[in-house]
C-alpha cells in the first residue's frame, strides 16, 4: 500500500513510526513533514489546506490511503475533496470535524443525543451574556466557539474574569471564532483524554491518555500545545471508559449519523471525571499533539490497520492486541516558549541515543542546517518510552534527556506526576 500522511508535527512523525512498521506499507509520504520524519519516509512540499492539491498528488503518486494528520485541513474540507476524487481517506469531512470547529454545535449534538457535559447557554450579544455571568456567579467558563488554537477558553475563577472574557471575545480577539460565545458550568473532577476509532456507524476504542498543559512544573504558568503526556490514564478505568462509550461516544456518534454527517476519524473525547462518572469537555476529530506519540507507540504497526479498518467501513471486525505495557512522552521546548523563544539553535546528541525499538525521538519542530539538527518551532521534540509500568518508561524518557545536548531547549521534569 502506499500512503500519505498529511502534517509535520510529532504527531505525525509518530504516525510515520507506525505506518513503517507495518509490512503492507509499501512506499510512504509525509507532507510537508520535518527533519525526523525525513529519516524515515519521503517528505513531500505540499500545501495540506488545498484539497484539490492534495487529490491530484494522490492521483499522481498512486496513493492508496491518505492520513490526515491536523485538524485545519479537516475543517477546510480536504478529506471530503479526496473522497469526491475516490482516494480512501482517514479523517473525518468538514461537516462532521465540526465537533471540533464548533463548541456550540457539539453542545447541540450532545444534548439531542443526551450525552453528559456542562450546563451551558450561547451568546453573540455582551449585555445578555454578562447578565447570564452574574446570575450563574463563577466559578464559569468562558469558551470561543470556533478554532482558536486552544487559547479560546478562560475558567474564570471569579466574575471579573469572565465578564472581561466576554468584552474580549464579542470584541474581536478571536475574530469569527469569538463571533459567539458559550458559557459553561464549571466542572470539577480529573481529566483524561479517551480515543475512539469511528468509520461512520461502529466505535473502537484504542486508548487513553492524560497530558500537561502548563509550561510549569506541577501544572503551573501560562498553557501550551501540551508539555507532555502518558498512556494509559489510570483514571479511565475499564469501567469509567465503558461508561463514557455508552454514554457519551456511542450516542453523539449515532446522532451524527442520524443527521447525515457520519463521522470516521478518530474521535479524541476530552473528558471531565468525577467519582467514576465522566462528563464531555470537549470533542477533537484527530489524534492529540503529544497523546498521539504514547498511542502510537503502545499500538505499533497495528495503529494504520486500524486507521484503514476504520476508512474502509471495517471496525465491527476489527480489535486491538493490547499489551499490558505505558508509555510516556516528554515534550521538550525552546527557551522562552509559549512566550517568544530563539531559533536556530542545534541540538545535538540524537545520534548516540542508544537504538532500542522501546524508546523513540519525535520531532516536532526540526530543520537540518549543514549537516546538524536545528531547532524551528517553539515545541521541538517529543522523547518517547514505552514501558511494562510508567516508572520504568519515565526513568528511561528522563535518561534519554539527559543524553540530549541542546542547551537551547527545556523540559518538565515532573511529566506523569499525577499517575505515579
Ligand atoms: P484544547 O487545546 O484542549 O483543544 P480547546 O480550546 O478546544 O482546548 P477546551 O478543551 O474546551 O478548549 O478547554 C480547555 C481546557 O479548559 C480544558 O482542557 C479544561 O481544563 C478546561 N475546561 C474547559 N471547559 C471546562 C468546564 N466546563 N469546566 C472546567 N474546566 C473546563
Amino acid at each position: 500500500m502506499n500512503i500519505l500522511i498529511l502534517g509535520s508535527g510529532g504527531r505525525e512523525h509518530a504516525l510515520a513510526w507506525a505506518v513503517m512498521q507495518n509490512p503492507k506499507c509499501d512506499k510512504l509520504i509525509v507532507a510537508p513533514g520535518n527533519a525526523g520524519i525525513a529519516q524515515i519516509a519521503e517528505c513531500a512540499d505540499l500545501d495540506i489546506m488545498n484539497g484539490g492539491l492534495v487529490a491530484t498528488f494522490a492521483e499522481e503518486n498512486a496513493i492508496d490511503f491518505v492520513i490526515v494528520g491536523p485538524e485545519a485541513p479537516l475543517a477546510a474540507g480536504v478529506a471530503d475533496r479526496l473522497r469526491e476524487a475516490g482516494v480512501l481517506v482517514f479523517g473525518p469531512s468538514a461537516a462532521a470535524a465540526r465537533l471540533e470547529a464548533s463548541k456550540s454545535f457539539t453542545k447541540e449534538i450532545c444534548d439531542a443525543a443526551g450525552a453528559p457535559t456542562a450546563g451551558y447557554a450561547r451568546f453573540t450579544e455582551a449585555g445578555p451574556a454578562k447578565e447570564y455571568i452574574r446570575a450563574q456567579g463563577a466559578p464559569i467558563v468562558i469558551k470561543a466557539d470556533g478554532l482558536a488554537a486552544g487559547k479560546g477558553v478562560i475558567v474564570a475563577m471569579d466574575e471579573e474574569t469572565a465578564l472581561a472574557a466576554i468584552d474580549d471575545m464579542l470584541g474581536g480577539a478571536f475574530g469569527d471564532a469569538g463571533a459567539e460565545v458559550v458559557i459553561e458550568e464549571f466542572m470539577e473532577g480529573e481529566e483524561a483524554s479517551l480515543f475512539v476509532l469511528v468509520d461512520g456507524e461502529d466505535v473502537l476504542p484504542i486508548g487513553s491518555a492524560q497530558d500537561h498543559k502548563r509550561v510549569g512544573e506541577g501544572d503551573t504558568g501560562p498553557n501550551t500545545g501540551g508539555m507532555g503526556a502518558y498512556s494509559p490514564a489510570p483514571v479511565l478505568s475499564a469501567e469509567v471508559e465503558a461508561r463514557a462509550m455508552d454514554e457519551i461516544v456511542r450516542p453523539t456518534m449515532a446522532e451524527m449519523a442520524r443527521r447525515g454527517m457520519p463521522f470516521q476519524g478518530v474521535l479524541y473525547a476530552g473528558l471531565m471525571i468525577r467519582d467514576g462518572a465522566p462528563r464531555l469537555v470537549e470533542y477533537n476529530v484527530r489524534f492529540g499533539d503529544p497523546e498521539c506519540q504514547v498511542l502510537m507507540m503502545r499500538l505499533g504497526a497495528q495503529a494504520m490497520d486500524l486507521m484503514h479498518a476504520a476508512a474502509e467501513g471495517r471496525l465491527a471486525e476489527a480489535q486491538v492486541n493490547w499489551s499490558d505495557d505505558h508509555a510516556i512522552t516528554v515534550v521538550m521546548a525552546a527557551n522562552g516558549y509559549p512566550g517568544a523563544y530563539e531559533k536556530g539553535t542545534e541540538i545535538r546528541g540524537l545520534d548516540a541515543l542508544p537504538e532500542d525499538s522501546r524508546n523513540m525521538v519525535f520531532h516536532a519542530g526540526t530543520a537540518m542546517r549543514e549537516g546538524a539538527v536545528v531547532a524551528t518551532g517553539g515545541r521541538v521534540l517529543n522523547v518517547t518510552a514505552r514501558g511494562d509500568t510508567l516508572r520504568e518508561a519515565r526513568d528511561r524518557v528522563y535518561a534519554m534527556v539527559e543524553a540530549i545536548d541542546w542547551p537551547g531547549g527545556f523540559c518538565r521534569g515532573d511529566i506523569g506526576w499525577r499517575a505515579l
